[in-house]
């Protein structure tokens, strides 16, 4: 009689993992990695009941020191296997986004890393290792990756997405559209233009968020007071809109000198540096965000074109003179 067969077994050839999934089962098995002799043991026993081996239980078989040589063993034994690229990724909680230590990165932010990930590994094994595929993957870029060669492709963020599930049927007449072929080795030049694309691609890449003005006021305060304190003699320029900073300043660099540079509403409207006042000026400091002007300068500089720099470096130097 036929023996059963299964679709795919699952072979832990290490308990060893590199992360701390906080769902990972707790175990008291001491680390450890499977032998050469014992491996070709389960291969024996195995092949019989199927034609795909998974290395996923617990552990991470990347690890494994002699897994090109796993692979390779079991090639031998017309047994095949597939490497599944990547559910989540797990990132720390800085910013109290979630009441818990770590939360978990999908959806195309994933796209870059995992696909990355890809890269390297179908450039290591050639093109012969399986790849099935997750992070990140979606409308957009299934097709790129079904003709990498790089599928089965599951997806669970597009789903959560308002109208995600109507867009499974655009994904599927995508996919249908394109020429089927039985896998037989990963296009890793395809997946290396992939991976790059996706570096610059504003599909995968969120804008970095600007550092709140306040925030980058004090970290210039901070940089300078580090100067000052080892003897160095600084000139910042900065906005600086904000009378806490400039105390803090004042109180926290040796040999604190405030000039303000005071130019008028309208000598600013009329200058239009980099269209700043002309385009939508909500964003601009003193139009559409409040400022704190500044009260206590040293030295207060007249900015509005009715005097030249000269005159203005001979204030300054008088001011330096006199110590004002
Ligand atoms: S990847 Fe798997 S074995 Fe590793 S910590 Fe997470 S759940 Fe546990």
């Amino acid at each position: 009689m036929e023996p059963l067969r299964f679709k795919k077994i699952y072979l832990e050839i290490t308990n060893v993992c590199n992360l701390r999934c906080p769902f990972c089962p707790p175990g008291r098995r001491p680390p450890a990695f499977m032998g050469r002799e014992e491996y070709l043991r389960a291969l024996e026993q195995l092949r019989p009941y199927t034609q795909y081996l998974y290395f996923h239980v617990k552990g991470e078989p990347l690890l494994h020191p002699l897994l090109p040589e796993f692979l390779a063993l079991a090639g031998e034994r017309g047994l095949e296997f597939g490497l599944k690229l990547s559910n989540t990724f797990p990132v720390e909680v800085k910013n109290k986004e979630l009441p818990a230590e770590e939360m978990y990165m999908a959806g195309k932010s994933l796209f870059p890393l995992t696909i990355e990930m890809a890269r390297r590994v179908s450039r290591d094994f050639d093109g012969r290792l399986r790849l099935s595929y997750s992070g990140g993957a979606d409308y957009f870029n299934i097709d790129r990756l079904f003709q990498c060669g790089v599928w089965p492709v599951t997806m669970a963020t597009t789903a959560l997405k308002p109208g995600g599930y109507q867009r499974f049927t655009q994904i599927a007449e995508k996919l249908e559209a394109l020429p089927f072929a039985p896998f037989t080795r990963v296009d890793t030049a395809g997946v290396e233009a992939l991976a790059l694309a996706a570096r610059r691609d504003p599909l995968h890449v969120k804008a970095v968020k600007p550092l709140p003005r306040r925030k980058l006021a004090e970290s210039y305060g901070r940089l300078c007071a580090l100067l000052s304190n080892q003897g160095v003699t600084v000139v910042c320029c900065t906005i600086s809109m904000f009378h806490s900073v400039r105390a803090w300043n004042r109180a926290n660099i040796p040999g604190y000198y405030e000039v303000y540079l005071e130019a008028s509403m309208d000598t600013l409207r009329r200058r239009d540096q980099k269209g700043l006042y002309s385009r939508n000026a909500d964003n601009v400091a003193g139009v559409g965000l409040q400022v704190e002007l500044p009260d206590t300068a040293d030295l207060i500089l007249d900015n509005n074109g009715q005097s030249t720099p000269e005159e203005q470096v001979a204030l300054l130097c008088w001011a330096a003179k006199e110590g004002v």
